[in-house]
């Protein structure tokens, strides 16, 4: 029999076998669940051969029981933990009188390690129920969440994505169109949950922006596709392989296609074009080119956190209706932000408003 009294034993490698029979079983079955939901999208976690959990859930309940020890042996050997207030934590003082009390010498740590896993019952001692709190219950707080963010940054994702979408300078094309932001701090969400269709555009998301279910879908890639061209290495740490499950937009316009494959050259090029070469009578020309211009300078100040009212601008200045406006603005912002917005706004700043074409001003054959 390993006695209660052992883990208050001298000895190290003495009390840690008292302790791990006490508890261990207890800590398991209470890290169980938070476990399956972090690491297994809710499954159960299952070890590849036998009994047990898989090797990284092993991994983690071997450290949850570590510290659970390292912390009782603190408080054996020294000052009690102390609460917010500064009070010492009474639950501990308890425990360590028990444990150091002759009655513990004659108490099977093995008899009790049930009781402490099933837990709460009437009449039970109050060294159990204190045993519970700081050994069992208070290693895992925020189980779940601990682990969901240790594993991402594991994989080189980011600790906290949705911050980063927010507020990080290399975000801030993406934050030009508050629905596709919207959308990707979910998909980033849910591809760490595991769940099974993370870039499904659920309703209450779609209403709240004015979406069709189609619209929400393109939406959806076009938001995805922009993060990839803003920072791959986010996107391949964050969404990873699962975007290739983003069906692709039929990209029946050349145009368009020629936005979607776009790396950074690619993208200033049609900025360039964009901006030089607008099609139609001269008059015209000049007129589409500083409307062009206007609207991705708007892109580039929305894209920098100052203001800006891009799709008003489109309207206003190449004669859109709202909704093609809002769609060429949400092209523009991707080419943008592929493009680097310090660039873009450093060209709309450098083209003279209404200038001679680059090309000998030749009208284009049509
Ligand atoms: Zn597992």
């Amino acid at each position: 029999m390993r006695p209660v009294a052992h883990l208050a034993d001298r000895d190290d490698a003495i009390a840690f076998a008292a302790f791990h029979t006490l508890v261990a079983p207890a800590l398991r079955a209470a890290a169980r669940w938070p476990l399956c939901r972090a690491r297994h999208a809710g499954s159960p976690c299952r070890a590849p051969a036998g009994t047990g959990a898989c090797a990284e859930c092993e991994a983690t309940l071997d450290d949850l029981l570590f510290d659970a020890f390292a912390r009782l042996r603190t408080a054996l050997a020294g000052p009690l933990p102390a609460t917010r207030s500064g009070e010492p934590v009474r639950e501990m003082a308890l425990l360590r009188e028990h444990l150091m009390s002759p009655r513990a010498r004659d108490e099977d740590a093995a008899a009790f390690a049930g009781p402490l896993a099933t837990g709460g019952r009437d009449g039970e001692p109050a060294w159990l129920r204190a045993a519970r709190a700081q050994l069992v219950h208070y290693p895992l707080r925020h189980l779940e969440e601990r682990v969901r963010r240790a594993d991402a940054v594991r994989r080189g994702a980011s600790a906290r994505p949705d911050r980063d979408l927010r507020q990080a300078v290399w975000a801030a094309p993406l934050r030009v169109d508050a629905a596709g932001l919207d959308m990707l701090i979910l998909a980033v969400f849910r591809v760490r949950r595991g769940v099974a269709e993370p870039f499904e555009v659920p309703d209450d998301l779609r209403e709240r922006h004015g979406l069709t279910r189609a619209d929400a879908s393109r939406r959806m890639g076009d938001a995805l596709r922009a993060l990839r061209e803003v920072n791959p290495a986010f996107y391949a740490a964050n969404i990873g392989e699962l975007g290739s499950a983003v069906p692709a937009v039929a990209a029946a316009d050349p145009q368009e296609r020629v936005e979607t494959a776009a790396g950074r050259s690619a993208a200033r090029a049609t900025i360039r074009r964009l901006l030089d070469a607008a099609e139609g009578e001269p008059a015209r020309r000049a007129a589409r080119r500083s409307g062009y211009r206007a609207v991705v300078a708007a892109v580039c100040a929305v894209g920098a956190g100052r203001r800006g009212a891009p799709i008003a601008v489109a309207a206003e200045r190449l004669g859109l209706a709202p909704e093609p406006a809002g769609r060429l603005v949400r092209r523009l912002a991707i080419l943008v932000a592929a493009a680097g917005v310090d660039w873009s706004e450093q060209l709309t700043a450098k083209s003279p408003t209404g200038g001679p074409p680059r090309r000998g001003g030749r009208r284009r054959a049509r």
